[in-house]
């Protein structure tokens, strides 16, 4: 496969030229969640939407379905923290 750079188009919600660049993609897959590094995306420099190519998502959809490959990838941490409604300000 030739590889040419993709034409991501402009962004749906401020008309903007989106940039490719690799995006860190977070997903909750069945309450836990998973994290797919360098995933070639369209960034709007404006407002941040994201998109990703048709392969791409595809991609994805299949890695969500293979348990094994995501409960053999290696873990990170991340904080978890509580909401408390009484830290609010009154
Ligand atoms: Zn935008």
């Amino acid at each position: 496969m030739k590889k040419k750079k993709y034409d991501y188009g402009k962004c749906d919600i401020c008309n903007t030229p989106l940039e490719e660049k690799q995006i860190k993609q977070d997903l909750w897959i069945k309450g836990k969640l998973i994290i797919i590094e360098d995933v070639p995306a369209g960034v709007c420099p404006q407002c941040g939407e994201k998109v990703v190519k048709a392969d791409v998502g595809l991609w994805m959809t299949k890695l969500i379905e293979d348990s094994d490959r995501i409960s053999k990838a290696p873990k990170i941490s991340v904080p978890a923290i509580k909401f408390d409604p009484e830290e609010l300000a009154a």
